[in-house]
């Protein structure tokens, strides 16, 4: 990565220059272009290196307060029918309806982030037909985490910036570049950053995502999707294979929102856990780790490490045992013709003894 470092007490604070030192990673120059292909910032050496808000934020944004907003509606629906749930499975019966749509909507929802999400729109790891790339636009919108468009030009911002100032989910930095360590740093990488007062710029990460019609589609109709993943098809479920609105209205708390509250709290682990805890095999810019207790839990995305070194690749095990089960489907799915050019890690790359630190 072209990437230089800033001169302590030109551009840095204190404590930035200290956090830096500590955790040993160059700053990035300044505002340039993002290069989708290659997962990079091509840096533009000017004045503006000197700005002291990271390159591709936008601070006090309108986009910010929408998406506020938004996320504000998902996390009430989603909290206050946990809490539902909660009451509902201490006093009404439950059992095999409401349980199986649970774990059914788990799978689709993890599958909807690994594969949809981020392997396909945020990387590129395969290539489909039109009618797939609804159906994964679809897939991914069910998660209830926003759109799926912001979420590749956020991701990006990740991926260009890991653990440093412009990363909005790190647990080194706020949104803002402010340095952030401990309790405070899990807690914004986990949740609080969605709550930053600053958003992506799209004219940066967003890059040609405006043109992909499938995912303007699915920005523009992520409601639908929302409200069918949390209401409308697990009361189908409970109704239909219950028969009574008691199973309909009890589907709907555990496998509507308590679902959404689980597997939102796995997949952000991802920010949190995995840039703090666990092992690394390679040497990637960021502080990513592999962790084998969230790769079993999110369906493979946990070797997070091994993603960070090859991030447009559709598998993310590096050894057998690091188990991957979404690329399973992605691979169930080529075998079929639904997929093609699906793109792998090197073979026996990184294949060593992990490294703790
Ligand atoms: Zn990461
Ligand atoms: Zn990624």
């Amino acid at each position: 990565m072209a990437s230089k470092t800033v001169k302590p007490g030109k551009t840095e604070t204190v404590a930035q220059q200290e956090l830096r030192e500590r955790v040993d990673l160059p700053l990035v120059p300044g505002p340039g272009d993002y290069d989708a292909e290659r997962d990079l910032i091509l840096p533009k050496a000017h004045a503006e290196a000197e700005e002291k808000v990271p390159m591709g934020v936008i601070p006090n944004s309108p986009q910010a307060k929408a998406e506020h907003k938004e996320f504000l509606v998902y996390t009430s629906f989603k909290n206050l029918g946990t809490l539902a749930a909660i009451a509902w499975i201490i006093t009404q019966p439950t059992g095999a309806v409401e349980w199986s749509a649970f774990a059914f909507f788990y799978v689709t929802t993890m599958l909807g982030h690994n594969m949809a999400h981020h392997r396909y729109f945020g990387h590129g790891a395969f290539k489909t037909s039109t009618p797939m790339r609804y159906a994964l636009a679809i897939l991914a919108q069910s998660c209830g985490i926003g759109s799926a468009l912001t979420w590749v030009a956020n991701h990006r911002r990740h991926h260009a910036l890991t653990d440093r100032p412009g990363d909005l989910h790190s647990p080194f930095f706020d949104g803002m570049g402010k340095p952030l360590q401990g309790r405070k740093g899990f807690a914004h990488a986990q949740l609080g950053w969605a709550f930053d007062d600053c958003s992506t710029d799209m004219a940066i990460y967003g890059k040609g995502l405006q043109d992909d019609k499938v995912l303007v589609w699915a920005h523009k109709t992520r409601w639908v999707w929302f409200w069918m993943s949390g209401i409308v098809l697990p009361a189908a479920w409970g109704y239909g294979f219950g028969g009574t609105w008691q199973h309909a209205l009890g589907t709907v708390l555990i496998a509507g929102c308590m679902r959404m509250v689980v597997t939102l709290h796995i997949i952000s682990m991802l920010n949190s856990v995995c840039h703090l805890k666990g092992y690394r095999r390679y040497d990637s810019p960021g502080k990513d780790r592999n962790n084998v207790i969230v790769a079993l839990l999110d369906m493979g995305e946990g070797w997070h490490n091994n993603h960070h070194a090859h991030p447009r690749s559709a598998n993310n095990s590096a050894v057998w045992w690091e188990i991957d089960m979404t690329y399973w489907v992605i691979r169930g799915l080529e075998m079929v013709g639904l997929v093609w050019d699906v793109k792998r890690m090197p073979k026996g790359d990184g294949a060593g003894a992990p490294r703790l630190f």
